[in-house]
């Protein structure tokens, strides 16, 4: 989760690196858009305030970007802010959103953009909600509401997040995997106090999933058999809380599929699971050294010592939930 240090961050050293660009002329962009939405988004224009569309609005859905459907914003991360602009807590993902330093009319703002196309969206401020405690201020004509409420979210702990990591990067229908903490308070949540084992962390996934393609239960499911969830607190030589078998669930569905899916499981294990069913609270990503560190650090012992053979297990077993060979020989 984004905090206002990591916008400024970004703001004053450089943004994340956007998963695609898309760049148009100034004559393609008003020939695709409105008016107004042209002059929002390619002219840093602002619309006025209780005017949007978007603005009253909290059912399901995500919010792309009008020029390039770039995914922004997630109706759950919305709220009602009372300055008339749709108001949300995060971007959907960490490289979906730009920002930058704006001193225009006599202010220090930060300005927030289309990280794929650089369409003007608005501008963050660190007075929003908790945890986050950011308020991301955006143009009703900057978002195209998209009907699709197939993305979902799921946060799992089994044991070492490189591997986990590693395991779910390879699943059809998962969007983007990210290592961090969860079960403790965002003070303590960075690496040497985690692996202390004293901070009630346990090392998880946040994975971004797309139910169309891949259930919940399938997840649950990979996941069971993808680490030993009935060791408690610990997988392999590893030891401790930080290690725990774990499922965070996010909805009351989530909760029901997996107690549903953990109770069909017991027959696969000799030994009785221990893995905890618990609410999700609090995601905070890990350092960055930790995402993606499979794929980075092939040579590193644990990663062909531990990780390589689960993954070569996961493709002989379960090769009809993988993406296809080629994106994984590709490392995409
Ligand atoms: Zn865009």
């Amino acid at each position: 989760m984004l905090n206002w240090l990591d916008v400024i961050k970004f703001a004053n050293n450089g943004n994340p690196k956007p998963s695609r660009r898309v760049e148009k002329t100034e004559e393609e962009w008003k020939a695709q858009l409105t008016p107004e939405e042209y002059r929002v988004t390619r002219q840093k224009g602002t619309e006025r305030a209780f005017s949007g569309e978007h603005c009253a609005i909290f059912e399901p859905a995500l919010y792309g970007c009008v020029c390039c459907d770039n995914w922004l914003f997630d109706s759950r991360e919305k709220f009602e802010s009372g300055t008339g602009w749709p108001s949300f807590t995060q971007p959907v993902m960490e490289n979906a959103v730009k920002y930058e330093q704006d001193r225009t009319h006599g202010m220090s703002r930060v300005e927030i953009l289309c990280n794929v196309c650089d369409a003007h969206l608005g501008h963050v401020f660190p007075d929003g909600p908790m945890p986050s405690g950011l308020r991301f201020c955006t143009n009703s004509a900057s978002l195209k509401k998209v009907n699709t409420t197939s993305l979902r979210t799921a946060t799992f702990g089994g044991g070492c997040f490189w591997c986990t990591e590693a395991i779910f990067q390879q699943l059809a229908g998962v969007e983007s995997v990210v290592s961090g903490y969860s079960g403790g308070t965002a003070d303590t949540a960075n690496y040497n106090e985690v692996t202390s084992g004293t901070t009630g962390h346990a090392e998880v996934i946040q994975v971004v999933y797309n139910e169309d393609v891949i259930s919940y239960g399938d997840l649950v499911r990979l996941h069971l058999l993808t680490h030993n969830p009935t060791t408690l607190n610990q997988q392999g030589a590893d030891r401790g809380t930080q290690y725990r078998s774990a499922i965070f669930f996010h909805s009351d569905e989530q909760k029901e599929i997996a107690e549903q899916v953990l109770s069909e499981m017991k027959a696969e294990f000799s030994d009785p699971i221990v893995t905890e069913l618990v609410a999700f609270e609090a995601f905070y990503k890990a350092e960055d050294y930790h995402q993606d560190f499979y794929k980075n650090n092939q040579n590193y012992p644990y990663c062909s010592v531990v990780i390589s053979p689960k993954l070569k297990k996961l493709r002989e077993k379960y090769s009809d939930k993988l993406k296809n060979k080629e994106n994984i020989l590709h490392g995409k």
